[in-house]
């Protein structure tokens, strides 16, 4: 009847003998069943079903002080009962960004796949790390059958990978990989006896590639920005005249970090050409595709990714395209056993020499955690749902809808497209505001569009009908823009023309 309480309490009282009375086993007074029927269905109610609604509410903005007077977050010296706890827990949904409606496109992420949810929800059940085969058998192989499927897409003969905390990790366990291939004695040595070395990323980087040196100790100064082009694509041209350069300045140049879809423009570096510039001067391929990997997906358009086959490494995101729950961050390598000859420790008491299975299984010795989340389940179970075909269609469809965006905002007289084409779903515009309109287009003009954005971003906000992130993009010479992001499919061209319609209500009466 009540499986779940008594199942656990009973392993609870029989694991523990002395000292342990059944009175103070918090779950025997506590209905637990009762507690997690409850949570499922606000969840379902709530977090689910009102937070992908669109009713054009997708947050309730406050300010931090006033969230936490809202909050009251005191843990006191006794415990809490079921009813307040679940009160608790609605309110904090209530509390949260909505980024399941339509209506937030702030960033590369939004909208959890049920199915996804599910896989997560089971991974989080079990509660198990994934360093060993022997405590996570069956996670250990989903994770490797993802790597070899993903592997296949792109291409690598017998490559490797895993499953990794996010995308900036595995920026920075790429370059950590680029310079063990350069030098293994890295691994015991250090830095020491080094040349110095440098790395090569466009101006149109993710930050964590810059983070990436710094931590490793390569410093921040080295690593080497190289020009994009009027698209946001790196230029080839400049990357060989910056390796040329270094080479000449008696550097070391390592790796090359591409881009595919980049973050602020979702621009696709072209991997074929720098692919050549990296085999002629030994260095190792990174592409970034955390946010464009997703087009790998799609016969239609996973032209942009030409020459993917050719890089070294490739980390890809689910968690922002594929609306995995987050995190869901696949690093593949095409070299076979590298990320344990740089990772590996051998220690005795989680990867024993001598143990009683075949151990080439086992993922944590290839990595620098020791516990490793169970990442690979959720993705399995919503692409086993969809099928590749599924998948596909899913990609097919946000890239028609933001073709959609495009064109209808091509066609106002009061926006105006960063650039004449995009490659991704990010579509970055300006609006011009009435008091702005027909006027010569001087620095000054330029310094009050810039102030466009934060203050439309506000009056959004605190309305909460709409999120879109704002940024300038200095590195191009441009004034602050708005940047929309889609990637969900809960969402229709309706949906599309009211972001036009509620930013000009927005921002009509700005004066400058
Ligand atoms: C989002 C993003 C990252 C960082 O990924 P996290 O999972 O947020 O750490 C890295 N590179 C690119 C291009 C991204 O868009």
């Amino acid at each position: 009847m009540n499986g779940y309480t008594n199942g656990y309490t009973n392993g609870h009282t029989n694991g523990h003998t002395n000292g342990h009375t059944r009175e103070c086993n918090f779950y025997e007074k506590n209905d637990v069943k009762e507690f997690l029927d409850s949570i499922h269905q606000l969840i379902l109610d709530k977090a689910l079903n009102d937070g992908t609604k669109n009713d054009h509410k997708v947050v309730e903005f406050l300010h931090p002080k006033e969230m936490l007077n809202k909050l009251q977050l005191d843990i006191g010296e006794k415990g809490t009962n079921n009813e307040v706890l679940l009160k608790f827990c609605e309110k904090l949904i209530n509390m949260s960004v909505k980024t399941g409606k339509p209506g937030f496109y702030n960033q590369l992420y939004g909208f959890v796949d049920p199915y996804g949810l599910a896989g997560s929800w089971i991974t989080d059940s079990l509660n198990t790390a994934l360093h060993t085969y022997e405590v996570s058998p069956a996670f250990t192989m989903i994770e490797h059958y993802l790597i070899q499927k993903v592997c296949k897409m792109i291409g690598f003969q017998n490559g490797d990978g895993m499953f990794c905390p996010g995308g900036a990790f595995m920026n920075i366990m790429s370059i950590h990989l680029a310079r063990f291939r350069n030098d293994n004695n890295i691994k015991k040595q250090g830095m020491y006896n080094q040349e110095r070395m440098v790395v090569f990323a466009s101006e149109g980087c993710h930050y964590s590639s810059v983070l990436a040196v710094g931590f490793l100790g390569i410093g921040q100064e080295n690593l080497i920005k190289v020009k994009t082009d009027s698209k946001g694509k790196m230029s080839v041209k400049h990357l060989q005249n910056a390796v040329e350069l270094s080479l000449k300045q008696g550097l070391n140049p390592i790796a090359v970090v591409a881009t595919a879809g980049t973050t602020v423009l979702g621009a696709f570096d072209p991997l074929n050409e720098i692919a050549d510039v990296c085999a002629q001067h030994n260095m190792w391929l990174h592409v970034d595709a955390a946010w464009g990997g997703f087009v790998l997906m799609s016969k239609k358009h996973r032209y942009r990714m030409a020459g993917v086959e050719r890089v070294d490494s490739l980390a890809w995101n689910f968690h922002k395209m594929g609306n995995a729950p987050m995190q869901c961050s696949l690093l593949v390598v095409k070299e076979k056993g590298i990320l344990e000859k740089c990772n590996s420790t051998n220690v005795e008491y989680l990867f024993q020499s001598d143990k009683y299975y075949d151990k080439t299984f086992d993922q944590g010795n290839k990595t620098i955690q020791c516990g490793k989340k169970v990442d690979n389940f959720k993705l399995w179970l919503m692409w086993k749902a969809r099928g590749d075909a599924g998948m596909a269609a899913k990609m097919d469809r946000v890239m028609e809808l933001s073709q959609y965006l495009v064109d209808q905002l091509r066609a106002q007289d009061d926006f105006r497209l960063v650039l004449p084409e995009f490659e991704y779903s990010n579509i970055c515009f300006w609006y011009i505001p009435p008091s702005l309109e027909n006027q010569e287009e001087t620095e000054e003009w330029w310094q009050k569009l810039s102030k466009v954005g934060p203050k439309i971003k506000e009056r959004m906000v605190s309305e909460g009908t709409l999120m879109v992130g704002y940024q300038p993009l200095p590195s191009m010479n441009k004034v602050n823009f708005f940047r929309f992001v889609l990637c969900q499919e809960n969402c229709e061209e309706s949906d599309l023309d009211f972001i036009i319609e509620e930013i000009r209500r927005f921002g009509k009466d700005l004066q400058f």
